[in-house]
């Protein structure tokens, strides 16, 4: 890995600058607070200002579609991050977006991609159910053909569809062949969420951070808002399940992203920052800082776990250094460190489960990289 700085030019300084001062002036301590309060991880002015300033789209472009450079789109990333922004939804909508360009009818993609770069259009993720969502091909929501032949209805539910609320598309996974091989009976849809039919409830859970269930009943939806084969879902899903996981290929740039969720070792990082000018330096807050300096530089899905984990560990830490006011929440007066440590604390334990858990994502390094057998759960052989 190469650690050495990057010179940035004076054009580069001058975009950090402009980027900076835009995201101060929209991401303001009431959007922060709001933020925290509905535990949504989005804000439609500060998305739809994002959208209108073609930041969205520049992020979303590769460097040859006239998006962002290497350089810039890292400061870019670290300047979304610092800046506190809710943010998580545009993760989501761009991913799907790919997914459509790659395998949508090319009138579909035409009509959504403006609206998608303009921030208007916000896509979600309806992959989990509520039996369970680490083996997402285990999908019990049925898709069959209509009477014309036209399109097709929808049944089932969903579970954890987050930001479903704030979406106008549903990406969702759906069975088309209950008989078939598991990965060869899936079928994805782009389903508009006005449709009638549609049902969104909301889910809080634990940490504070808002959810939904979402409930398709006798949902109508045209083919052309089908993505990729029928029963050829899996190869769509997988794509688009590399990106959340963080395994895609990198560029030779070194500037790239390391892993998934980096935006939330940043917000730790910034916490912890905090804490070391306000308390005494000792052996605990060392701790956190070696193991926030080992989880920022984790790539790939060794990083997606680092970051979640060393959350996990390093926010009980911040806090009893804190003292009892650092259980307060944000807002809260007297709240030590305004509530970033008691934030961390709630955050981090979603992040270890949304987009794979971490049992899950050992699993997989287990496998795709250390080249381990298959973990077996059955007791063994005797034992009851
Ligand atoms: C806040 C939040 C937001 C979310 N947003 C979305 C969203 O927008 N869209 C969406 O589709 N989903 C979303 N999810 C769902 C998330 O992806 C799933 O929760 C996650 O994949 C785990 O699935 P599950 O909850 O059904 O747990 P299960 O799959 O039922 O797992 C239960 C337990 O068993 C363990 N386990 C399961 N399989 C294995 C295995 N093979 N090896 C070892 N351990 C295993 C898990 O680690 C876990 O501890 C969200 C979840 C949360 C908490």
């Amino acid at each position: 890995m190469d650690f050495s700085r990057v010179e940035l030019s004076a054009q580069d300084r001058a975009f950090q600058q402009e980027l900076r001062e835009f995201l101060t002036a929209l991401v303001t301590d009431e959007v922060i607070r709001r933020d925290r309060e509905t535990g949504e991880n989005f804000d439609e002015t500060v998305h739809l200002a994002l959208g209108a300033a073609g930041y969205l789209a520049a992020d979303y472009r590769s460097e040859a579609e006239g998006g962002f450079d290497a350089v810039r789109r890292r400061i870019w990333e670290l300047e979304i991050g610092r800046a506190g922004t809710p943010w998580f939804h545009w993760g989501t909508t761009a991913m799907v977006a790919r997914s459509v360009q790659a395998f949508g009818a090319p009138e579909l993609v035409e009509r959504i991609m403006p609206g998608v770069l303009s921030g208007e259009l916000r896509l979600c993720l309806g992959y989990t159910e509520p039996e369970g969502g680490s083996d997402v091909a285990t999908c019990k929501t049925r898709a069959v053909r209509d009477a014309g032949g036209s399109g097709w209805i929808v049944n089932g539910s969903k579970m954890f569809t987050s930001n479903a609320h704030n979406a106008q598309y549903v990406f969702l996974i759906t069975n088309t062949d209950p008989n078939g091989p598991k990965h060869q009976s899936l079928t994805m849809f782009l389903v508009p969420l006005d449709s009638p039919g549609v049902e969104i409830q909301p889910i809080r859970t634990v940490d504070g951070d808002r959810t939904n269930i979402t409930f398709y009943t006798d949902v109508r939806v045209d083919d052309d808002h089908r993505i990729g084969p029928v029963n050829g879902g899996w190869a769509v899903l997988r794509e688009a399940l590399k990106v959340e996981h963080g395994t895609v290929a990198r560029d030779d740039s070194g500037l790239q992203k390391l892993a998934t969720m980096t935006e939330h070792i940043t917000l730790t990082a910034t916490v912890v920052d905090r804490i070391a000018g306000i308390v005494e330096p000792g052996y605990r807050l060392g701790r956190a800082v070696a193991r926030l300096e080992a989880a920022m530089s984790s790539p790939d899905m060794y990083g997606r776990v680092a970051i979640a984990q060393t959350m996990r560990d390093i926010a009980p830490d911040l806090m009893d250094i804190l003292g009892t006011a650092g259980a307060l929440p944000e807002g809260t007066a007297g709240a030590a460190d305004g509530g970033g440590a008691e934030y961390i604390y709630r955050l981090a334990s979603p992040t270890g489960i949304y987009g794979g858990t971490l049992e899950v994502f050992r699993n997989m390094i287990a496998a795709q990289a250390l080249g381990l057998p298959r973990p077996i759960y059955l007791p063994p052989k005797g034992v009851r």
